[in-house]
């Protein structure tokens, strides 16, 4: 059994410990799902989670991002595959329900039910982490833009129906020169170059547009909004990673604690071996400590906070990094059942690795934090010599 506990903070309102309880017991009906073909797999649970109602506050007006992150949590502590298709569904969308036209949200509802699967296309070869000098161009050619260039890492790329692309149309220099389009997966000129595999198997793919031709309407927002619009995407969402690195750190201290009361060692429990106990409180802390900063930040944005980029930069980094550490005691816990292939806390190690380095990887979290704390002390200062002036 999890603790739940949390969901007495006073981040939450009684519709997210419904929302929790009804989850938790669709996800103890139906996961983990057979990963043998995770593309069917990821088709069939976003079918899934759509009938069930639970993809409804993933695309929309008003995302509250700590149902999303309950959600999250949720369905990693469960299935990690779960996890992924569910989040995709927000990301994929997230351009569309900040900044889309009436016409382009048509397609929220066909996300909603999980008839549509979506995909956020923003990195490159040679901009991963440097999005501002992305190389794919869309030149307006009379009423049409022309698209030309390459994506990689494309999570859902191969099974989407929609991809949010991002590509640059020349406003300004770097990133004040980029845009953001809808582009339906049967639009010519769109090929799916190549399926990459990882260590944890997710859908992914690197993909080619070639002299692809989008009407006008394609553009999501404004042209040239496309870095800010990617930023707040990654703002909404970024909190969310944390969430389900979160699910991932609560199910192996779980394995943890069932592992140390099973185990019988020199005569006696793991659990009595006070170096153990040193261990769990170590991965409690750290489950606790990452669930304030994921919920605090997702709060912080549901009270109507515009950005919310350092409280998700903490989120993120916090919650990933220390569920690897959580993960990597739950292995060694497990002696070598914890490396035996098919093991959850084996698979929890394989899945957790990606998340420090997707949507922004820690490095770069550090850096957006410290250049908040900074910003915020040179406003801080001005105010003070404003007010000295006076
Ligand atoms: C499983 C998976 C799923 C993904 N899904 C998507 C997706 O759906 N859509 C999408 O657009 N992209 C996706 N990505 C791409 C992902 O966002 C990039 O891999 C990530 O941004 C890092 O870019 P890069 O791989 O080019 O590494 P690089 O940009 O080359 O960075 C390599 C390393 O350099 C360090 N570094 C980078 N910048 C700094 C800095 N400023 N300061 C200090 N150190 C730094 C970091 O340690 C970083 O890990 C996915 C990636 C993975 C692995």
């Amino acid at each position: 059994m999890s603790d739940t506990s949390f969901l007495n903070w006073p981040f939450f309102e009684p519709r997210h410990r419904e929302l929790a309880e009804r989850l938790e017991r669709w996800c103890q009906a139906e996961l983990p799902r057979d990963h043998a073909d995770v593309d069917a797999t990821c088709i069939r649970l976003v079918r899934d989670l759509g009938q069930a109602g639970f993809l409804d506050g993933t695309a929309g007006d008003a995302i509250d991002v700590r149902s999303l992150c309950l959600i999250r949590e949720t369905l990693a502590r469960h299935d990690g595959l779960a996890d992924f298709a569910f989040a995709m569904q927000g990301l994929g969308t997230g351009a569309i329900s900040l900044f889309g036209s009436p016409a382009q949200r048509e397609w929220l509802e066909k996300t909603r039910r999980g008839e549509a699967l979506s995909a956020f296309a923003l990195s490159e070869p040679r901009s991963g982490s440097d999005v501002a000098q992305l190389d794919t161009t869309a030149e307006l050619d009379g009423d049409t833009y022309r698209l030309d260039g390459e994506k990689t890492w494309i999570s859902n790329g191969g099974i989407a129906d929609l991809y949010t692309v991002f590509a640059r149309t020349g406003e300004g220099p770097g990133a004040k020169g980029l845009s953001a389009f809808l582009v339906p997966a049967d639009t010519p000129g769109l090929e799916i170059c190549e399926r990459l595999e990882t260590i944890s198997p997710h859908p992914l793919a690197r993909l080619g547009f070639n002299d692809m031709r989008l009407p006008r309407s394609a553009v999501i927002g404004q042209p040239g909004q496309g870095f800010r619009i990617a930023m707040s995407v990654l703002d909404v969402f970024r909190s969310t990673v944390g969430a389900a690195a979160l699910g991932f750190a609560r199910r192996a201290l779980d394995e943890s604690l069932a592992r140390a009361r099973g185990r019988e060692l020199f005569g006696a429990q793991l659990a009595d071996l006070q170096m153990v106990q040193g261990h769990l409180a170590d991965m409690a802390l750290d489950v606790d400590a990452s669930a304030l900063l994921v919920y605090r930040a997702a709060w912080t944005k549901d009270q109507g906070a515009e950005r919310v980029t350092r409280e998700a930069a903490m989120a993120k980094l916090f919650a990933t990094d220390r569920a690897q550490r959580v993960i990597d005691k739950a292995v060694q816990l497990h002696g070598g059942d914890g490396v035996r292939k098919g093991h959850i806390v084996e698979s929890l190690y394989r899945e957790i690795r990606a998340l420090r380095i997707y949507e922004g990887a820690s490095d770069v979290q550090k850096v957006i934090i410290a250049r908040s704390c900074l910003a915020q002390q040179d406003t801080a200062r001005d105010e003070q010599n404003d007010k000295g002036k006076r």
